[in-house]
């Protein structure tokens, strides 16, 4: 048994070596002037169509990763800009006489401030997505009540929707309380996050509901809301980093972009799923699910 392995052993070894060779004389031509019922030859000529695939596909994967890179530092440095300029605008319109005008020197300086605001929102949301995309970022388990939390986001969120007389509704299969594994501290992200994109997205008087109920020994938490909705052409890309279905609406309202690609990166890190369905001028559901603990 032992022979065999080892002769199959050597002459493996024996049939790369002689491909390198071969190939380090004149390449492919050797092989093609060899007899075409070699059996050598056409071993070394699947092993070299294996080779040059591999590269192939190194060569695209390459090629894709630099591509989202360019693409990512491209959306970074536009974002970026944008508040920047403005900050800018508002100093110079100060320091060229604006300060002493009663009627805008307080005006222009509360611009400036939003707009650093922005930008530290920006940079707070692009801290969030590296620690998450970071192969090695693991979640903090811990074992703790959903109900706890979300009655503590919840409590948050309430300010923010009283301006919009939104009304947050809790409903939950279990009324002795769910209990999940699970990084508390970015879960309680995951549902701020998807708590004021309701609200952000709601309408006026509109009404939030987060469920939670145990499925199949998981948790499933589902946060609805009923107002603008999302047309289906959107909801494919909607987790991606700086994907709006409304660029300008989203940035009025304060938005980044990077809520739900962070959220997602969250979710996916606990081997969990986050998933959406929406109807445009119905409303949206965002379902995710968590590790169930019989605490
Ligand atoms: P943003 O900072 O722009 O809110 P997100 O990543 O949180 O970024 O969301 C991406 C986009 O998804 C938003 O710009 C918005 O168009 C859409 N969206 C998210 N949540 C909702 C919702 N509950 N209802 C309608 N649209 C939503």
């Amino acid at each position: 048994m032992l022979n065999i392995f080892l002769f199959s052993f050597l002459k493996q070894k024996w049939l790369f070596q002689t491909i390198k060779d071969l190939e380090q004389i004149s390449g492919k031509a050797q092989l093609d002037a060899l007899d075409s019922n070699d059996e050598f030859k056409e071993k070394a000529k699947a092993i070299i169509a294996i080779r040059d695939q591999h590269y192939k596909d190194e060569v695209s994967a390459l090629k894709k990763h630099d591509d989202y890179r360019k693409e990512f530092l491209g959306n970074v440095s536009h974002e970026l800009k944008t508040p920047i300029f403005n900050v800018q605008g508002y100093l110079h319109s100060l320091i060229d006489g604006g300060i002493d005008d009663k009627n805008v020197n307080e005006y222009y300086l509360r611009k400036a401030s939003d707009s650093l605001d922005r930008l530290i929102s920006i940079v707070e949301d692009l801290e969030s997505i590296s620690e998450v995309e970071d192969p090695h970022y693991e979640p903090n388990y811990r074992i703790f009540s959903l109900h706890d939390l979300i009655f503590s986001v919840v409590d948050t969120c309430q300010l923010q929707a009283k301006e919009k007389n939104i009304e947050l509704n809790i409903s939950s299969s279990a009324d002795d309380g769910i209990f999940v594994r699970a990084d508390r501290e970015k879960i309680r992200q995951v549902l701020t996050n998807l708590i004021i994109n309701s609200i952000k997205y709601g309408h006026q008087n509109g009404q939030t509901i987060i469920k939670s109920k145990v499925l199949n020994e998981k948790v499933l938490v589902q946060v609805s809301d009923n107002g603008i909705g999302i047309d289906k052409e959107h909801l494919a890309r909607l987790f991606e980093r700086f994907y709006r279905v409304d660029r300008s609406r989203s940035r009025e309202i304060g938005g980044t972009g990077l809520g739900l690609a962070i959220v997602k990166h969250i979710i996916e890190a606990h081997s969990q799923s986050i998933s959406v369905s929406s109807d445009l001028n119905v409303g949206t559901t965002f379902s995710f699910t968590l590790e169930y603990s019989k605490n």
